[in-house]
């Protein structure tokens, strides 16, 4: 299982935030901040396009 480092934003607050991810992990995630689950995450510079 391959674990990965990945941004999140916030769309509620704007809060940028990371977090290691599991790559078949498929779960909720809150803001840190404000506790939204309005979160989007970010594409990583290198990650090649789907
Ligand atoms: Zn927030």
């Amino acid at each position: 299982m391959t674990a990965t480092l990945e941004r999140f934003r916030c769309m509620a607050c704007g809060h940028e935030f990371q977090e290691v991810v599991q790559e078949d992990e498929d779960k909720e995630r809150t803001c840190p901040r404000c506790r939204s689950n309005s979160i989007r995450k970010l594409k990583k510079a290198a990650e090649p396009a789907e």
